[in-house]
């Protein structure tokens, strides 16, 4: 091995940069190149977490840190697999990391899910937050819309289509978000729990903030108010559950308000077919009960609602990346303590995995630094036997590709323009979002 190697990260996210900041910090010569096929870093905090979440957003302040570090390059807009193949990369480094996330809506297989209409949360909150891949202009037709699942994304896109467009407007959305959302007629959004309120996987800070538009009324509807002995079990052992519990139990008690918008929240209602014929007319659901242990069965009892437009937030599913292995079942890398194996469970020397690529998408940002840790702690103990790197230089590499990367200066370059646009406004920041504007900021 040489003296000072080099690891490339794939995937300018948490996960990413939470890996390569473990990695610099145990190893004092290591230099790091994290690519990203977007041209700007952060992932997931700047194009899934929602714009009225400023708390959240924070985080990219610890993670610019660790990108200012001069060990340390930033190459966006390299689409890893696709621009470049892993073998192709494979001699510039003496090991990969993939961090690639989960990005993706999972699939339901119900009837009617094809129709116009029905939509995933995943391409949804892509479009509020400025994603340069999907279009423009979002369809926001409906006066009455439902949200499928019960985890902070269905509360983030329920919330994001209840409230008025100019509460947002302190936030970083960019001008065709705000202006798609003030023409939309919504004034009902209605959230499906296909089980009980003991059974969320909301976290009680996500679901208290809901209610505190003063423009949305949040509504528990009693009649899916149930709990079992194994939601009494999971109450008493969990405290973020009875948190919520107790959260929701007291909004289904209370008197209407009167606000202009509502968001209702119904528990123990599956989603069975999404009705119509040239688009969204109705979600048809069935009734579920309890058990005993938690978990529910269908009562045989349907009730369709008026809704002309669905979103599913029943969760992410991470793509997969050419020539490396995938589980197409759990949508994950196949690794052990995050050393990527083949499918028949072999090593793939050098290559490693971290965050939702590797453990699904499940947990809070703060959790990916567990998954670093692990995996990061197998490629130091492996280092010494990789083979090194071959190669030296991969910019020289992309341009002679004729790949237009983008750089952390250039990112600077981008990030000081949008809050330049956001100044005169009062907000932090407007982005910028097509693909071939940013780039063009980051390279003056
Ligand atoms: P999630 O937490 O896994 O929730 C998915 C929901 O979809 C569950 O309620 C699940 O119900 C439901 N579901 C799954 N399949 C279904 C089906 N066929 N029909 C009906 N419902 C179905 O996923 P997520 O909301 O995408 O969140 C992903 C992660 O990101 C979570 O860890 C979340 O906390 C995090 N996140 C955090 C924030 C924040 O503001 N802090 C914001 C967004 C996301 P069952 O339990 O019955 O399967």
């Amino acid at each position: 091995m040489q003296d000072a190697p080099r690891v490339a990260v794939i995937g300018a996210g948490p996960a990413g940069i939470y890996a390569a900041d473990i990695l610099i910090k145990a190893l004092p010569e290591v230099t790091v190149d994290i690519f990203d096929r977007l041209p700007t870093p952060y992932g997931l905090i700047r194009y899934g977490v929602a714009p009225d979440h400023p708390r959240i957003k924070e985080i990219i302040t610890a993670l610019h840190h660790v990108l200012d570090e001069p060990r340390i390059r930033f190459i966006g807009n390299v689409d890893f697999g696709v621009d470049v193949k892993a073998e192709e990369l494979r001699p510039f480094y003496d090991a990969t990391v993939i961090a690639t996330g989960a990005d993706r809506d999972r699939d339901l297989d119900i009837p009617g899910i094809e129709l116009p209409g029905s939509f995933g949360a995943a391409d949804f909150v892509s479009w509020y937050d400025g994603h340069p891949d999907v279009p423009r202009e979002w369809p926001l037709t409906a006066t009455s819309a439902a949200v499928l699942g019960a985890g902070n994304v269905a509360i983030d896109v329920a919330r994001i289509l209840a409230k008025t467009a100019d509460e947002l407007l302190e936030t970083e959305i960019p001008d065709n978000v705000h202006r798609g959302l003030a023409a939309s007629p919504v004034t009902d959004v209605h959230l499906f729990s296909r089980r009980g309120p003991a059974q969320v996987k909301f976290t009680p800070m996500e679901l208290r903030e809901m209610d505190d538009s003063p423009n949305v009324e949040v509504v528990v509807h009693p009649e899916g108010i149930e709990f079992d002995e194994g939601s009494m079990a999971t109450i008493r052992g969990k405290r973020s559950i009875k948190m919520c519990v107790d959260i929701l139990q007291n909004w289904a008690a209370r008197e209407p308000r009167g606000k202009q918008h509502r968001i209702h929240m119904h528990f123990l209602e599956a989603p069975v077919a999404i009705l119509g014929v040239d688009g969204v007319t109705g979600l048809r659901t069935e009734r579920q009960e309890l058990t005993g242990d938690g978990s529910v069965r269908g009562t045989g009892e349907f009730t369709d609602w008026d809704v002309q437009s669905v979103y599913r937030a029943i969760g992410y599913r991470s793509r997969p990346i050419a020539d490396l292995p995938f589980d197409e079942r759990s949508a994950t890398i196949p690794h052990a303590q995050g050393r990527i194996l083949d499918l028949d469970g072999d090593r793939v020397p050098g290559m490693y995995a971290t965050g939702w690529i590797k453990r699904g998408p499940v947990g809070l940002i703060g959790h990916t630094k567990k998954d670093a840790n692990e995996t990061i702690a197998s490629l130091l103990a492996d280092l010494p036997s990789l083979p090194a790197a071959e190669r030296e230089d991969v910019l020289g590499y992309l341009h002679n590709r004729g790949i237009k990367f983008t750089t952390w200066a250039g990112w600077q370059l981008l990030d000081a323009h949008e809050i330049a646009l956001g100044q005169p406004h009062g907000r932090a920041r407007i982005k910028v979002v097509p693909r071939d504007h940013m780039i063009g900021f980051s390279h003056r």
